[in-house]
């Protein structure tokens, strides 16, 4: 496997996994990933972070039999978009009107 996913590092995922079902024990009361660095936008946990987290793996395990790897890092990169939106658009931060998620995360790290 040679592609990778072209992450911005932006940090608005980690900011908004609050309303992923099942990540109760890794988000803030705000709503942000107690794992992120807010300074840098980096994930503290990085070599351990959910598979949720890592783009290429979670493709690799559950979908690459679905879709392509291009559909899907299009699709990822349009919710990064929409997350980015969404945020500007709330001085707070808060994302009222976001998707909730399920991947299925028991809280363990993979
Ligand atoms: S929102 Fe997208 S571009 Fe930003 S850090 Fe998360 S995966 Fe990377
Ligand atoms: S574990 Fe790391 S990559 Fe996953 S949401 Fe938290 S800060 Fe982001």
């Amino acid at each position: 496997m040679t592609d990778s996913f072209p992450c911005k590092r932006c940090g608005a995922c980690c900011r908004n996994i609050g309303r992923i079902i099942g990540t109760e024990s890794m988000v803030l009361p705000n709503g942000i990933c107690k794992f992120l660095d807010q300074t840098s936008n980096l994930c503290t946990q990085y070599n351990t972070r959910p598979i949720f987290c890592n783009v290429d793996e979670f493709y690799d395990k559950y979908l690459f039999n679905s879709i392509t790897r291009k559909e899907y890092y299009l699709a990822n990169l349009k919710t990064c978009e929409k997350l980015r939106k969404l945020e500007n658009e709330n001085s707070d931060g808060a994302i009222s009107d976001r998707p909730t998620y399920d991947f299925g995360y028991d809280g363990a790290s993979e």
